[in-house]
């Protein structure tokens, strides 16, 4: 004979929860024994105890427990994120290094256990570097094959909240963006802050003017290295009272922060030369003057620089850029997946030319960026005006080959008065 509620296979005819039989409802879904079942009326009465069990948010918990769980096994490692960044960025080892294991903690720390006795804190980066030698380009790069949101911003548009500019909430405004306005994703997320030193103390003596642009900022923006729950206006800018504000915790955003703090090098060797004098030795004094004094870069020299101590504290990871030398310019010219003359290379095999560039014209490209000191932002200006003519002509000319020879790429330069617009 069947089991009650079951017919003569074994398989539920009736809910197992509220009685009802085959007949009386729209579906019936077996449980994984098999002995039992739940009809469609049960699961939306189910669904309603939960939300309210929730409150008003229920959807969106749900998806950030279902986020919570990163899968540590299927993120990059930090040798494979370093691997895909060398394939765009030419040199910075020490700072791709540093930028891979912070991501990778990142992960880490997404995916502990919240009930963890230990719990893995987050070190929010800060990299030093001149312009032009790839802070953003690595930002930008990481940012493609992160797992989670990523937002660049601008440090320059903030001002302390009362003055003309944008309040440091709306740092996050493009982080909520980069999720659709899913708070709990973006609560995971990573904000690259662009020209940090833009809000240093300009002055060592903050107490005489009012400093718009200075501490006031610091301090805001402590609030959010720190870890706590700030009211974002949804469309940026100013705050104002009507508005109605999303509120984001900052705890788990990984913020890295880049810079060029122009003029670094005269606090670093600063403080180099008190250190050598103290031990009075000459050798050590003569190889740092040597070497690049960006490389370092200790936290006391930011301080230096106008960053308060506090803010210091929070972006417990300092690196630095190294300036780009003619190797490296010459790397960036022809090396990273989408170099420059690859890009050009491209561009005239869709008109069927086979586009070259001499060594020697190559060379030239990157005395002249050199020489104008464009840095590696000039060397897309300086080909493109050298290609300029080609590009007006072949397409039209019928030919399958055409070679930039040194001398052609300088009477390209000389012709457009090149040196005349930098
Ligand atoms: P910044 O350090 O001022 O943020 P960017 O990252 O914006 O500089 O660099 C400007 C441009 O110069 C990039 O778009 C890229 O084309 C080129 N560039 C700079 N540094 C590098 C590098 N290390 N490797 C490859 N390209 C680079």
């Amino acid at each position: 004979m069947a089991k009650k509620g079951t017919n003569n296979g074994g398989t539920p005819t009736s809910c197992s929860f509220c009685g009802r039989g085959q007949g009386q409802v729209m579906f019936l879904i077996p449980t994984m024994d098999g002995h039992g079942a739940i009809c469609d009326n049960c699961v939306a009465g189910a669904y309603d105890v939960i939300k309210s069990y929730m409150g008003e948010d229920a959807d969106a918990k749900q998806k950030k427990a279902a986020s919570d769980s990163i899968d540590l096994a299927a993120v990059p490692k930090p040798k494979e994120i370093v691997a895909f960044l060398d394939q765009y960025v030419i040199g910075q080892d020490a700072a791709k290094k540093y930028l891979s294991v912070a991501v990778y903690n990142h992960y880490k720390r997404l995916s502990q256990p919240v009930d963890d006795s230990v719990e893995i804190e987050k070190s929010n980066i800060i990299i030093v570097g001149p312009t032009g030698t790839g802070k953003t380009l690595l930002a930008k790069t990481i940012a493609r094959m992160l797992k989670v949101p990523f937002a660049i911003v601008d440090a320059t548009v903030l001002t302390e909240a009362g003055y003309v500019g944008e309040d440091i909430e709306s740092l996050l405004v493009r982080l909520l963006q980069a999720c659709d306005y899913d708070v709990a994703q973006a609560e995971r997320g990573i904000v690259f802050i662009d020209e940090i030193d833009k809000i240093a103390r300009k002055g060592d003596n903050p107490s005489i003017t009012r400093d718009v642009s200075g501490e006031g900022v610091q301090q805001g923006l402590l609030k959010l290295l720190e870890g706590s729950v700030v009211n974002v206006p949804p469309n940026g800018g100013r705050k104002h009272p009507d508005q109605k504000m999303i509120p984001v915790d900052t705890k788990n955003i990984l913020f890295i922060c880049g810079g060029a703090f122009e003029g670094i090098e005269r606090k670093i060797a600063q403080r180099l030369n008190t250190y050598v004098v103290g031990f009075g030795s000459d050798n050590v004094s003569r190889k740092q003057q040597r070497d690049n004094l960006i490389n370092y870069v200790a936290p006391q020299d930011l301080r230096s620089f106008g960053l308060i101590p506090e803010i210091i504290g929070r972006l417990p990871i300092l690196t630095n850029l190294e300036p780009l030398d003619r190797n490296a310019l010459k790397r960036i010219l022809t090396e990273p997946k989408n170099a420059i003359i690859k890009q050009y290379k491209k561009s005239f095999a869709m008109d069927g030319v086979d586009l070259q560039f001499d060594e020697d014209a190559l060379d030239l490209i990157v005395d002249k960026a050199i020489e104008y000191k464009l840095g590696a932002r000039g060397l897309r200006s300086l080909t493109e005006t050298i290609v300029l003519d080609a590009m007006y002509e072949c397409p039209s000319a019928g030919i399958d080959k055409f070679v930039v020879t040194r001398d052609y790429a300088l009477s390209k330069l000389e012709k457009t008065n090149f040196d005349l617009f930098t």
